[in-house]
């Protein structure tokens, strides 16, 4: 026998629609739901908006985007955040979509790992090739100390005040954070396996001017063991070559070795995938189950090309379909931003 549908989650929110993304594209669906009055909230489990742009290539040219000759990543998640701002968009970062539950009453119920439930009839799935997944270090036992004293990510650096920390890493992210961590941090030590870095050398120059004033330690070592309780540190083992292992006493450690990407949690949604992707039509960019819609690199049909520009196409269909599903018997009036005086006073322009 079938259980039946549960009714909404005490407390959860209610919208139009979820989106599960806030990449170029996610960003780009809450403006062209946004035109046609459907409130969006988004979650990513990044701690800020922007996706792969953000996370993978900040700083990189990007030439294809129309009308913009040139722009890089950073640029772009900052523009997207200025074109849907009218639209006043709720954002729930460093939260991950974790599960998808079908309502009693027909709508969608999306719950995040931080306990987060918003119900909507339309659910936007724009999660790109997944979650970005921290490389955890080859040492024993680390598991015991995620998010007690190991941590992968910044979400509150307040947490990290008076702590003696120790960062490892030799990319942008474990320099940027030793920077940022340094006038926090009881003491800050920052490890890596070689004196030479991939970071941007400006992030380099600023790091060694605070080691010359002594105010942070460099060392040219690798974590090799954790030693503590109950996911707490109270030291690692640092290892060089030619040199005898020596513990350093810290009570966080944060490795910054780089990020994979996995679909994760959406792969238990129950919905068809191709490859770990979202098959769709193209004519709604809604997958094979009603109000669940896949846009941008998640999402599969033939000829697809994951570039940003057709994520945008992509989202301007799925709005308009999407419609059709919040607000059911409601006539949907195409209009031009040009021309329009209702949606000038929407973006705040008339
Ligand atoms: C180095 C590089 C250069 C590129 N250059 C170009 C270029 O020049 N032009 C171009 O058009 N494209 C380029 N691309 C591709 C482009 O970045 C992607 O097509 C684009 O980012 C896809 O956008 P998206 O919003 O679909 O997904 P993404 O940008 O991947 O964003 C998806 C978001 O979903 C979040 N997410 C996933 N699962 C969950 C979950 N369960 N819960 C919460 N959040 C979740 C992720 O954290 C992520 O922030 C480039 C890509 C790379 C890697």
């Amino acid at each position: 026998m079938n259980t039946p549908a549960p009714n909404i989650a005490k407390g959860a929110i209610e919208t139009d629609a979820v989106i599960i993304g806030a990449g170029p594209v996610g960003l780009f669906a809450v403006f062209e739901l946004g035109l046609l009055d459907l409130k969006a909230h988004v979650i990513d489990i990044l701690d800020k908006p922007g996706g792969q742009c953000i996370e993978l290539y900040p700083d990189k040219p990007i030439y294809d985007i129309p009308g913009i000759p040139v722009i890089n990543g950073l640029e772009l998640a900052e523009r997207l955040m200025t074109q849907v701002k009218p639209f006043h968009p709720a954002f729930h970062l460093g939260q991950s979509a974790n599960a998808l539950t079908k309502l009693a009453d027909g709508r969608w119920q999306i719950s995040t790992d931080a306990g987060t439930k918003i119900a909507a009839p339309v659910i936007v799935i724009a999660a790109g090739a997944g979650t970005f997944v921290a490389k955890r270090p080859h040492v024993d036992n680390v598991a015991e100390y995620e998010g007690k004293s190991v941590f992968y990510a910044v979400r509150d650096k307040e947490q990290f005040r008076g702590k003696d920390v120790l960062i490892a890493g030799g990319g942008d992210s474990a320099l940027d954070w030793t920077l940022d961590l340094a006038p926090i941090a009881k003491n800050l030590t920052l490890v890596h396996h070689r004196d030479g870095f991939r970071a941007s050398a400006h992030g380099v120059n600023q790091m060694r001017a605070l080691v010359a004033e002594k105010k942070i330690g460099f060392e040219v070592a690798q974590v090799t063991a954790l030693h503590g309780k109950n996911g707490m540190l109270a030291a690692v083992t640092l290892s060089a070559p030619g040199k005898p292992d020596r513990r350093h006493a810290c009570n966080v450690f944060m490795p910054f070795f780089g990020l994979t990407i996995k679909l994760g949690p959406i792969a238990e949604f129950g919905l068809n995938l191709h490859e770990d992707q979202i098959p769709v039509d193209t004519a709604k960019f809604e997958s094979a189950t009603p109000g669940i819609f896949a846009i941008g690199d998640i999402n599969y049909y033939p000829g697809k090309l994951k570039l940003i520009l057709c994520g945008f196409h992509e989202a301007a269909l799925m709005a308009q379909a999407a419609f059709h599903i919040a607000r059911p018997g409601e006539k949907l009036r195409f209009q031009y931003t040009t021309s329009s005086t209702s949606l000038h006073k929407k973006l705040g322009v008339a």
